[in-house]
């Protein structure tokens, strides 16, 4: 039987249940936030209060999973992660890996393939510990790779993230979930890079892939094997609601239900649109928050045609199947 690393533990990928397979629980920009944030505008424990509460909210309508790709460099903090997952009965399962746009953060820039010092690439080895030994010195251990392809014409930096996840992918059987841009349709030079790294592109999640309702796009990157993260819903300014749901009724119709998961992106606390970001984002994406898919986007997609069991695949059938062993299992058709 297949095993899932949690915050809390190991658990049984047939228990992981409704899972919401792309949010994120805090994104910190993580030096500003604790030169410019603590000791000013955040409240530590009014803002774990908050997570725990809404957290304890999503498991009461059904979803008991949450899988979080908040890596280095979208402010990671595995303690303040432990401390919520101690008070929900909902599952975190937590990554590791490097989000970036462009350039690698400095600590890597000079060692490694092709740089000053040369050696061995060590973002591997980081990656790899959080994933057999624990995140920062903790038990918790990360359960899949995450890294972004956000422009077509990727930096070098950009790529050496993406081989070094492929490779540590290969090594420790972990999945990957890339963060893609639909509109430059990156998600082919992710999979094509990944094809060259020998990497089982049935444990990639193309990340945002439900931003597009580009249906060769998407049919493309499925037949290769990937499953499609619908991802973004609430995300309007991307891709209207309506709009994400008619693309998951016409690929469902195609045969792909079981290469499609479901999730939101959003988070509880986002620095990026300042101190005030939740009232900001309130007034102008209210759906953006966890709870969407559970009360409008499940009765939508039903109404629409979609059956239950094409819903328990994407919500629960599909996510254990990337959490499950590696290689030769259950390879979609
Ligand atoms: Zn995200």
């Amino acid at each position: 039987m297949a095993e899932v690393n949690t915050v809390r533990g190991t658990i049984d990928v047939e228990d992981m249940g409704p899972t919401l397979m792309h949010e994120h629980v805090f994104v910190l920009t993580q030096e500003h936030f604790e030169n410019f944030g603590v000791g000013q505008w955040w409240d530590e424990g009014a803002r774990v209060e908050q997570a725990v509460e809404k957290l304890r909210d999503l498991f009461t309508i059904g979803i008991h999973t949450i899988v979080d790709p908040t890596v280095i460099g979208l402010g990671r903090d595995i303690h303040r992660i432990r401390s919520i997952a101690a008070e929900v009965p909902v599952n975190i399962i937590v990554a590791t890996g490097v989000y970036t746009y462009g350039d690698l953060p400095f600590n890597y820039t000079l060692r490694g393939p092709g740089t000053a010092l040369g050696g061995d690439e060590p973002m591997i080895e980081d990656f790899t510990r959080d994933i057999t030994e624990g995140i920062a010195g903790t038990d918790t251990k990360a359960a899949f790779l995450k890294c972004a392809v956000e422009h077509a014409d990727m930096t070098s930096g950009v790529e050496r993230v993406l081989r070094a996840v492929a490779q540590t992918h290969r090594n420790t059987g972990v999945p990957m979930t890339v963060h893609t841009s639909s509109p430059e349709q990156t998600g082919r030079q992710v999979v094509e890079i990944l094809r060259q790294e020998g990497a089982d592109l049935t444990k990639l999640v193309v990340g945002h892939a439900g931003d597009s309702n580009d249906l060769d796009y998407l049919m493309e990157l499925a037949d290769a094997g990937a499953i499609l993260g619908m991802d973004r819903f609430g995300l309007d300014v991307y891709n209207p609601t309506a709009d994400r749901v008619k693309t998951i009724v016409a690929l469902a119709e195609r045969g792909y239900s079981d290469r499609m998961v479901l999730s939101h992106d959003a988070s509880c606390f986002i620095d990026w649109f300042g101190p005030t970001s939740d009232t900001i984002l309130e007034a102008v994406m209210p759906h953006w928050n966890y709870e969407h898919i559970s009360n409008d986007v499940l009765p939508a997609l039903r109404e629409a045609g979609i059956t239950d069991h094409q819903i328990s695949e994407m919500l629960v059938a599909n996510p254990a199947r990337y959490f499950s062993a590696n290689v030769n299992s259950e390879t979609p058709s």
